[in-house]
Parts: C-alpha cells; sequence; structure tokens
C-alpha cells in the first residue's frame, strides 16, 4: 500500500462518478452498484482507522496544531469529535483482534460493525471470531445485542447497575418556546416498568382517540399517558408498593387497582443463572429491548407482581413463567377451592388471601398447583420477610419460625 495507488484509486472513483447516472441504470444495477460503494466505504474505514492509529501514535497530530489526536481526525473526516473518539478506541483495540483487524481490511466489516465487535471481544478474546462471524450473518441490531451480551457476561455486572443507579435523575427545563422539557436516566429495570405502564396507557388512549376521530400522534399520546398516569388524572396501577405483597387480585384475572392499566414487564434469563445468582458466559439476564440486568435485580422483580418471566435454556424458551397477575384463571380458581382459608394452620382468615409460590419463584419454584398457597396477609408477610417457612405436609401444611429447620 502506498499513497500513490490510494490517490490513484480514489482519483479514478472521482472520475468515474462524475459521470454516475443512477437514473439510467436498471434497479438490479443499482443495487449491485450499491453493494460496491459500500464495498469501498469498509474498506475506506479499515483504511481511515489504521492510519488514524498511527496518527495518534506519531504525534503528527501536535504538529498540525491540534488539541487531540480525536480532533485531528474530526477535522480529517469532517466529523464531530464524539464519534473520532470513538473511532480511535476501535482502531487502537484493533492491535489486539487479529480477526477483527483481518475482516475489516477484507472489506467484510463496516467501521460501527468493527467498533461493536472491539469493544466487546476486548473484554472477552475468546469471543472475537464468533462475533465476526455473525457481523457477516446478522442484522447490526443483533449484532450490538450479542456485543452486550458479552459485555454484560464479562464485566461485574452489579457495578455497572449500581453506577447507573447513583447516577439516575430526572431533570426538567423550559425550553424557548415556553414548553416544558425532560430528560431522564433510571436503571433498566425502573426504565421498563415505566415504559410498561406508559404503553399500556397509551395504547388504552390511541383506542379512546380512534374511536372519536383524533389524529393525535403516537408520541403525543404517550406523552398523555406519562401525564395522566403520574399525576393519578389516569389512574395507575403500579403494584409491588412496599405492603403490596399481593400476587393477584380475588377476581380471577389480572387485577386493574383503581381502574388503571396492568403492565407487565418481561425479563429473559437463564433458568441456571436464576438459581446461581449471576450470569456465566453464554447466559443471558436481561429485559429484551433495553438490555442486560443483573440477576439480583431480576430476582428482586421476580417477587413484584408485574414480572413475567421467560426461563430460557441457551437461546431457547424453554417455559413461560409468569408470576402474580398472570396466574392462569384455572389455576387460580383450583386454589380457591383447595384453599379457603388461610393455609396456616389454625389461621381462619378468608378474606383477602395472596397467593403465595411456597418455593420461591427466583428459586425456581414453579408457577404450579403443588407449589401455590393462600396465605393471609400478616402470615405471607412472616413467611416473605421474617424468614419463616411453609412446608408440605401430608395432610396440609406446617408453618415453622426461622431456624427450626
Ligand atoms: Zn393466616
Amino acid at each position: 500500500m502506498n499513497l500513490a495507488l490510494l490517490e490513484r484509486v480514489a482519483g479514478d472513483l472521482r472520475t468515474a462518478l462524475a459521470d454516475y447516472e443512477p437514473e439510467r441504470i436498471t434497479g438490479a444495477d443499482a443495487a449491485r452498484m450499491l453493494q460496491g460503494f459500500a464495498e469501498i466505504e469498509r474498506l475506506g474505514a479499515a483504511g481511515k482507522l489504521l492510519s488514524a492509529r498511527r496518527v495518534e501514535s506519531s504525534n503528527i497530530w501536535r504538529q498540525t496544531g491540534h488539541r487531540s489526536a480525536a480532533a485531528h481526525l474530526a477535522e480529517a473526516t469532517g466529523s464531530g469529535i464524539g464519534p473520532a473518539i470513538s473511532a480511535l478506541e476501535t482502531a487502537r483495540r484493533l492491535g489486539s483482534l487479529p480477526a477483527t483487524d483481518d475482516a475489516l481490511r477484507g472489506g467484510r466489516l463496516s467501521e460501527t460493525q468493527a467498533k461493536e465487535i472491539s469493544g466487546a471481544a476486548i473484554l472477552q478474546p475468546e469471543t472475537e471470531r464468533e462475533l465476526v462471524e455473525a457481523a457477516g450473518q446478522q442484522s447490526l441490531a443483533v449484532l450490538k445485542l450479542r456485543c452486550r451480551r458479552v459485555k454484560a457476561a464479562g464485566a461485574d455486572q452489579k457495578a455497572a447497575y449500581d453506577r447507573i443507579h447513583n447516577s439516575r435523575y430526572l431533570r426538567n427545563w423550559v425550553d424557548p418556546d415556553g414548553a416544558v422539557r425532560f430528560d431522564a436516566k433510571l436503571t433498566p429495570d425502573a426504565g421498563a416498568r415505566l415504559l410498561a405502564v406508559v404503553k399500556v396507557e397509551t395504547a388504552r388512549l390511541t383506542t379512546a382517540a380512534r374511536r372519536v376521530g383524533a389524529d393525535d400522534t403516537p408520541t403525543g399520546l404517550a406523552a398523555d399517558a406519562l401525564v395522566g398516569l403520574a399525576t393519578g388524572g389516569s389512574a395507575a396501577s403500579v403494584p409491588g408498593e412496599p405492603g403490596d405483597s399481593r400476587i393477584g387480585g380475588e377476581d380471577g384475572g389480572p387485577s386493574r387497582r383503581g381502574g388503571g392499566p396492568a403492565a407487565m414487564v418481561h425479563v429473559r434469563v437463564d433458568h441456571a443463572a436464576l438459581r446461581r445468582g449471576h450470569v456465566e458466559p453464554g447466559e443471558v439476564c436481561e429485559i429484551p429491548g433495553i438490555g442486560p440486568i443483573p440477576v439480583e435485580v431480576a430476582r428482586q422483580l421476580a417477587t413484584d407482581s408485574i414480572l413475567s418471566v421467560l426461563l430460557t435454556d441457551g437461546v431457547d424458551v424453554t417455559s413461560v413463567a409468569h408470576v402474580g397477575r398472570t396466574i392462569p384463571a384455572a389455576l387460580r380458581t383450583a386454589l380457591v377451592e383447595r384453599d379457603p382459608v388461610c393455609v396456616v394452620p389454625s389461621c381462619e382468615v378468608s378474606e383477602g388471601l395472596e397467593i403465595d409460590h411456597v418455593r420461591p419463584f427466583a428459586e425456581g419454584g414453579p408457577t404450579a398447583l403443588h407449589n401455590l398457597a393462600r396465605l393471609c396477609h400478616w402470615h405471607h408477610y412472616l413467611k416473605t420477610h421474617r424468614g419463616y417457612d411453609l412446608v408440605p405436609e401430608p395432610d396440609g401444611w406446617s408453618f415453622r419460625p426461622p431456624g427450626s429447620g
């Protein structure tokens, strides 16, 4: 590779483009041309990244009067400083990732793909080949997801989660038009819960808007939904608040306290990881569409009534276990039949009974009749928060205080 060759290639391309008239070629040819230019773009990105690394290490950027190598790159490419910093990070990682470097030089990776792969593979080099292969076969969205999983498995997930939690915020300001604007940063689980209730309420408002022929935009209705939910104008059901350990209403269906929506947050987690308490390489614990969460957070959510957990074994969903408000009606009916009063011996409470997973869901206890029991609020509290145990006996249950085996 030398500069004269590069200038000749660029010159040829410039000449060819000067009289390129895409309107005069067929769609099929246009598609082939598109592919060709995309490859040139990828090769260009490869040459750019490799050169940028040398620009940085050589300190030539100082002599050209730039504050940093990134500033030099930003000016040379007409990009922003943010993308330039990110490109330099990618360029540096390529030095220790031979398969990625090779695929990039071969025109098989775009800059974005190289950035995603290198960011993950630098933490877990044994995943590099598989990620490079995936880039050739799967969409960028899928590749990004795989890279996020690799990063999550390699990183201290709890620490990453805590960093987000510690830097969470809700800010608001008034813009020059006089509109009130918001920006928020939330943990993935908090965000998923919020989005789930907003989504359900938005769907309700959309139906109502259609009925009267209003032409509100989906994002406009989502804004109405958020305001309605937050101000109680449209009653929100936010289950799982302190003292509410109910996992099912007595009406047999999803409870809608105050008429608000019953929203579900889905978590996809490997059964083994849920039991173990952390993910190992190849396993996932994530909120689909949002991203990985620590298993500990998933466990906390598992006691919450708005969670549904997809238990997976690798990529296949082996079972869908719903906790809380989605205990199937038939199961609920069978429970009401079997447990007319709190199952704790000598407790006669029959009102407001709550359904308990005898072996906690987070520990692998199934949502099945043999693992469910109806308890009064007090006994449910003792079992959930005070270490009491509900133990099956031939003729019912025994309720044992902590430490009694
Ligand atoms: Zn009781």
